[in-house]
């Protein structure tokens, strides 16, 4: 006893709002339920404007037959109706979990304040009594329809917006698997390298301590004077040694960095002082060498103190002094400056006129063993200056920070507490 109108059915997925942004209700499935063909006839010359897709049901036992199987998104439902009168369906369909959520209007001749009160607590959505005004069903069943839209379109939407998220999620975990994979594979690696490296450090440090011993000994106890070219073969063999020994010093002390043995001794110590007594004589002659001039701008005056360790400190401006010069012009310039911050912290800088630092590399150069080769002339190293730097300024609780311009030079900062007399 089923019919249906559905000419031109819109895909149930179809919720999208119109061209005129409302929400798009043709082809929504009406259910009207009612035994006088004429009342259905009506109620669908009334909605025609709206497009619907309507089915019809003559009493309440076929609409609650029907009704799991055709899913309508409204039933406009009689109550006076022979088999099954409409609150008796509207109850079974309100018990059955799949037609529970189909709203239903109650259209009926039965005006009793105790009929339309039983409607609402048997679950209507609306109770509309005859006789009726056109409009104002036509306006209730757009309304309702709608609001089913906008719910299924919400409803859909946040499914979506779940899948994605988790879709999303899972993806977060599997790229951040992969990501500590590849760093804890990168870390062994290093502190493999590193500690090889110490390893060969500890082993070569006693036949060159023989080298520079022997070599100093013929320097100062010969008995017989050397010659000319003696002492320029003694003293290639003494500057190799001193570079070997600060290699293998330096990779002890990032063996010591990495295994969290590095031991610091803070003090307040003048600035100008670890300047003048401790870095500008260890790198003089490598400037002097490379033609490099090194303009220190900190007054000498002690006025200015710096919370560190004097040695670890000199170390770090030493390391960056050596690149200022190694990666400097021929005649380049290095300024030694100290600011103080707002913060109460002081700041020495270390620019150079060199070669400059890619910005993409910028981070990059503080990492163990990476050294960026972007020149055409040689310049002894492994790599590991500015690791060592940067974990003994921040072991003394201070920053490092690096901004570069290619081919017009390059800019370290050291922040540290102090304070200024
Ligand atoms: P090393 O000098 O032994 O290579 P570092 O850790 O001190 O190791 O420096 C890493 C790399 O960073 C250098 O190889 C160089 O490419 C780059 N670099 C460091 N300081 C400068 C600088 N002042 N100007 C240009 N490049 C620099």
């Amino acid at each position: 006893m089923l019919q249906t109108t559905a000419n031109n059915p819109i895909p149930d997925n179809n919720l999208m709002n119109n061209d005129s942004g409302d929400i798009n209700i043709e082809g929504s499935k009406v259910m009207l339920v009612d035994d006088n063909r004429t009342n259905i006839d009506v109620i669908k010359r009334l909605l025609e404007p709206e497009k619907l897709d309507f089915s019809m049901a003559p009493n309440g036992k076929v609409a609650v037959e029907n009704a799991p199987v055709i899913q309508p998104d409204l039933i406009l439902m009689d109550v006076m109706m022979p088999e099954m009168n409409g609150f008796e369906a509207c109850k079974l369909l309100k018990e059955n979990p799949v037609t529970r959520d189909i709203p239903l209007f109650f259209l009926t001749a039965k005006n009793q304040p105790s009929d339309i009160e039983k409607g609402f607590s048997l679950g209507c959505v609306d109770y509309i009594a005859k006789p009726f005004i056109g409009k104002e069903v036509l306006a209730r069943v757009v309304v309702h329809l709608k609001a089913i839209k906008h719910a299924k379109l919400m409803v859909k939407l946040l499914e979506e917006l779940k899948r994605s998220n988790m879709a999303l999620e899972q993806k977060v975990v599997e790229r951040t698997a992969v990501l500590k994979k590849a760093k804890e594979e990168a870390e062994l690696a290093n502190n493999s390298k590193t500690r090889f490296l110490s390893r060969m450090g500890q082993e070569l440090q006693a036949p060159l301590n023989v080298i520079l011993g022997f070599s100093q000994s013929m320097e100062t106890h010969n008995l017989q004077p050397l010659t000319d070219e003696q002492c320029s073969c003694l003293e290639k063999i003494q500057i190799a040694g001193e570079y070997f020994q600060n290699l293998i010093n330096d990779i002890s002390d990032l063996g010591r960095i990495e295994s969290g043995n590095l031991i610091i001794g803070m003090e307040e110590f003048p600035l100008s002082r670890l300047v003048d007594e401790r870095v500008l004589p260890a790198i003089s002659s490598l400037a002097r060498e490379r033609g490099v001039t090194i303009e220190n701008q900190i007054p000498s005056e002690h006025s200015t103190f710096i919370f560190v360790d004097p040695i670890r400190a000199a170390q770090a401006l030493v390391n960056l002094l050596t690149n200022a010069i190694n990666y400097n012009k021929n005649g380049g310039n290095i300024y030694l400056e100290r600011n103080f911050l707002e913060s109460g912290k002081i700041k020495i800088i270390v620019s150079d006129t060199g070669i400059g630092i890619p910005e993409d590399k910028l981070k990059e150069i503080f990492e163990p063993f990476i050294r960026l080769q972007n020149h055409d002339f040689k310049v002894e190293g492994v790599g590991i200056g500015l690791t060592i730097a940067k974990h003994l300024i921040e072991s003394m609780k201070g920053e490092i920070e690096v901004e570069s311009e290619m081919g017009k030079g390059s800019r370290f900062g050291i922040t540290l507490h102090g304070y200024q007399k």
